[in-house]
Formats: structure tokens, sequence, C-alpha cells
């Protein structure tokens, strides 16, 4: 079953200051984006710094208005629901933030910030108010003992597990995850991971996890959508994504992986060459986007934009390497155009 779904999500900005704006000033964050989470799913949302991933995640918890295309929980379509109707579900979504400490008011205890959403939303009885609270901290486990204590007095894995027990005191179904461990060592990266996997099993969470770094991709995601320059250019199984990625861009982004984890250790094909992605204020592109970086484009790649289309049971890209070729004589084709 879909928990959230969308359908052509689009949020274009436009650039300020300009007398008259023309085409060009409008800028597409998130491009004719369809993706969904299942229930009980985690699906892996990555790609670099400026992709548009955190403005999907806004776009999701009803933060931004979309410019066009579906927004559906539950089956339900709430693209255009307003305000008031949308905190309804917005307690059903949480996010848990990227950087525990600047998120926090230093003044605040514990408690305090962990109950910070439920006083947002009011009604509840501070007996049982304290309860949610602790009940929230021990599961994410933090005693007690923790409630009265300030952020200072926290190391940055204590920070993140306040950060994550604030977003369960609504129950949520879903918890998107921007970027949860970079701030983190490797040690405690790995404990907050298990601490995610273990409220997953015992919670019945859904997961959107947005990150840049691949190497956790693989133990913690079921699913992988790959970002570029707001557009989704390839879905897979997480499990797969070190053997079978398609397209160069989530092949460059494996070569770009510290070796941590074996499993991702690749050969250096596939680099993206040229300079970084164009800035979104270059919207008006024809073709492919990845194109003045990929070392396998080909003339079509300037003019045709690829879709996003099944290439292999579960897994979908948008490039032409792989467009009415067989699998085979397409990977050919990319080392040719690579050498
Ligand atoms: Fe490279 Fe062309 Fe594929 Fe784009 S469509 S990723 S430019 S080969």
């Amino acid at each position: 079953m879909r928990l959230i779904e969308t359908e052509r999500l689009t949020k274009v900005y436009q650039r300020e200051g300009r007398w008259f704006p023309s085409a060009n000033d409008a800028v597409p964050a998130v491009d004719r984006v369809s993706l969904h989470v299942e229930k009980g799913e985690t699906l892996g949302l990555v790609g670099e710094s400026g992709s548009g991933k955190s403005t999907f995640a806004r776009l999701l918890l009803g933060l931004e208005t979309a410019t066009e295309g579906r927004l559906l929980f539950g089956g339900e379509d709430v693209t255009r629901w307003g305000f008031k109707r949308l905190r309804t579900i917005r307690s059903r979504m949480q996010m848990v933030f990227q950087n525990s400490y600047s998120s926090f008011d230093p003044l605040f205890t514990v408690e305090r910030i962990v109950g910070e959403p439920l006083s947002n939303y009011g009604g509840m009885a501070a007996r049982k108010r304290r309860r949610v609270i602790l009940e929230s901290l021990d599961m994410v486990g933090l005693g007690a003992a923790y409630a009265e204590r300030y952020p200072h007095e926290l190391s940055g894995g204590q920070l993140q597990r306040v950060n994550i027990a604030r977003a369960l005191v609504f129950q949520p179904e879903l918890l998107i995850c921007d970027e949860p461990f970079s701030s983190l060592d490797f040690k405690l990266r790995r404990q907050i991971l298990t601490l995610l996997e273990e409220l997953k099993i015992r919670l019945g969470l859904s997961y959107l996890y947005i990150t840049h770094d691949l190497s956790s991709v693989s133990r913690f995601c079921d699913r992988v959508a790959v970002m570029y320059k707001g557009q989704i250019v390839e879905t897979l199984p997480a499990a797969r994504i070190a053997e079978e990625a398609l397209h160069p861009y989530t092949r460059a982004l494996l070569d770009a992986v510290p070796v941590q984890d074996p499993r991702l250790r690749r050969s250096k094909t596939g680099r993206p060459v040229g300079e970084p992605a164009l800035p979104h204020g270059e919207s008006v592109i024809q073709g492919c986007r990845f194109c003045s970086r990929c070392p396998a484009a080909m003339p079509v790649c300037t003019t045709v934009e690829p879709a996003l289309e099944r290439k292999r049971p579960f897994h979908h890209a948008a490039c032409h390497l792989y467009a009415n070729e067989a699998e085979g004589k397409a990977s050919q084709t990319f080392q040719i155009v690579k050498e």
C-alpha cells in the first residue's frame, strides 16, 4: 500500500529583482517528480547538494506549495489542501533534521524540546503530555533523567536521539530524515542507523531518507531514487545499486563513495567531467540535464530529454544509453565512449 505518492510534482521559483521576468527566470527546484513510499518501506533519496531533495521534502510536508502536479497521502489528494486541513496529516509525517544542535533552543530543556510539537498543536493535558514525552525519550534510548538536561549537556549522538524523540511524539507513520548523520562520526552513525531500524520494526514506520552519502543507502534503504537538478534520473532496489546502477550520474556518485563499504568499491569509471551542476537558474535546457558532465554523452542527449523508463524489473532510468537497446549493447556503448 502506498503511504505517500507524488505525480509530476513541480516547484518553480522565480528569480527576484527582475523588472521583466523571462522564462529563464523560472527556477525549477523540483521538476515533474513522480515517486512513492510504500507503507513500511525506506526510500533513499540521493543526490548532490542543491539537487532539490530538501525542497521535495518540504513539498511533502506542506511547507511549500507545489507549482504543478499532485501529492497523495494515504490515497487522498492533499495537493490543494489549506493550512488548517493539512495540519491533520502533518502530524502523521514528521521530519528529523540534519543539524541537531542548531535546531534546538539552548535555553530549553530536553522535555520542552521534545514536547514542542505537542504545544504547537495544543489540547493535551499536562500529565499526559509528560507521559508522551518520556515514552518518546525511552524509545530512543534516553531515560527520564535526560528530560531536565539542556542541549549543551548532551553529546552529538544524544542530541540526534532527542531530535528523533521529538519527531515521534505524534506517533507518525512517515519519518522524513534529512541528512540525519551529517554531523556524526562513523560510530555514532551506525548507532543512530541501528536505532532507526529498530524503530521501524517496533512502530511500523516508513522512512524517506535524504542523503548525499551512498554508503549508508544499501544497508538502510529498501529502494533508492537518484535526483539530479530537480529530476529523478534512476530508481532501483537499494541492495542492487552497487552492481546494477545504469545511469552515468549514479555510477559517478558510487565512484565518489569512500570505500568503507566494500560492496560499494568499484572501478573508477563514468566519473562526470567538466564543471559541477549548472546553476538552477539555467532552467530552459534541451535534452539531458547531465549532458555537460556526462562522459558518455551522445548527440541525441543535447536535444532530447530522456524519460524515466523501466529498464529491468523494479529498475527505472532516464538515459538514452539504454533506450531501445539490449542491455549488453548499451553497456558496451558506454565503455567505448569513455575510452
Ligand atoms: Fe549521459 Fe546522454 Fe544518458 Fe544523459 S542521456 S546521462 S548525457 S548518456
